[in-house]
């Protein structure tokens, strides 16, 4: 019951204020984070491309209020990719953005996100390199995939990331199953209103592995970005079942979650991608963690209490 709480509480800019100042929170956070600075997330690439993972790096921030702030976001994510091709990372490491930080919820925002995440796009692909669009809450998934779509005319690569908790997913992920297309399917960490998502878990993993199958039926390379045990198995059922090598599709979990999974799933040979956000505006990340686990809740309420 909490969970939904927390999200609501990921939105509160009051509560941002409190549990952002708080001196705990920060050991917490920094089992999540990877760092506040480009310097700090490039030390984590590295370290995890030595045990064989790939990554995709997320600057964190969302829901940016004005412009000033969305050319903050394109010029942080240029600096990225910029260390990345420096470093010749661009075939293990890509970048993982939320349009809501390049401006996308601003009056005239969709054109506004566009132009701003550009950019970055071309960038990445000079940096031998590409981009994944994360996906936020429903009312942004029409213009974050007609984004994609236009993305994908110059730099067909770009990612979108599909939640499985949202009924119009499945129809999205036969959309998007066709040669070329990346998608990393999710189960979704919003707090949605049941007009438009599932509300029991146990219809939203139905729903993942209903989209699984059609996404590793397809001809796109399918992302699992989930830490669920059975999500894992299921999709290397569908893999040996449509006949995919294990370079055909790829799992990924988020930085400092089940890291002995991602190692066993390297020593079976598949592609493991951590995905590793750094940056100072952590707060509504970190809540949705601590709403997803009762676990990771537990770990930051102990911590209080050690103190
Ligand atoms: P859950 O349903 O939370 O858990 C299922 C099972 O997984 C648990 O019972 C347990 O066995 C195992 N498990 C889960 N967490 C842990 C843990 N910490 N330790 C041990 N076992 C654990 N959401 C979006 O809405 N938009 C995005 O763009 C987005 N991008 C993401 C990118 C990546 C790479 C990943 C991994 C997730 C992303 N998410 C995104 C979050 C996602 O939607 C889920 O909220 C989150 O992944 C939790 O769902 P789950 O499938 O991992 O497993």
């Amino acid at each position: 019951m909490l969970g939904p709480v927390l999200l609501a509480a990921s939105r509160s800019d009051v509560i941002r204020r409190i549990v952002s100042a708080a001196p705990v929170t920060r050991p917490v956070v920094d089992r999540f984070i990877a760092g506040e600075v480009l310097d700090e997330s490039m030390a984590a690439v590295r370290k995890l491309d030595q045990q064989g993972l790939e990554v995709t790096l997320d600057h964190l921030g969302e829901d940016i209020t004005d412009r000033s702030e969305a050319l903050r976001t394109r010029d942080a994510y240029l600096a990225l990719a910029k260390a990345l091709g420096a470093e010749g990372l661009g075939g293990r490491a890509e970048m993982s953005v939320k349009l809501s930080a390049f401006g996308q919820a601003l009056p005239g925002g969709h054109d506004i996100a566009l132009a701003n995440v550009t950019p970055v796009v071309e960038a990445a692909a000079e940096a031998g390199t590409t981009v994944t669009l994360d996906m936020e809450d429903h009312t942004t998934v029409d213009s974050t995939l007609a984004i994609l779509a236009e993305l994908r005319k110059r730099f067909p690569q770009t990612g979108a990331v599909l939640q499985s908790y949202l009924f119009r997913t499945e129809d999205d992920c036969r959309a998007l199953a066709g040669e070329g297309s990346r998608v990393r399917l999710v189960k979704g960490a919003y707090k949605e209103p049941a007009s438009v998502a599932y509300q029991d878990k146990r219809e939203v993993d139905l729903a993942y592995v209903r989209c699984l199958k059609i996404l590793m039926a397809g001809k796109g390379y399918p992302m699992i970005g989930s830490h669920d045990p059975r999500m894992v198995a299921i999709a290397q059922e569908l893999g040996r079942r449509h006949g995919r090598t294990l370079d055909a599709y790829e799992f990924q979990m988020l930085y400092g979650i089940r890291e002995a999974e991602q190692q066993r799933l390297v020593a079976e040979g598949h592609r493991m991608r951590v995905y590793i956000p750094y940056g100072t505006d952590w707060y509504g990340y970190f809540m949705r963690r601590l709403a997803e686990r009762p676990a990771n809740l537990t770990f930051f309420l102990r911590s209080l209490a050690t103190r």
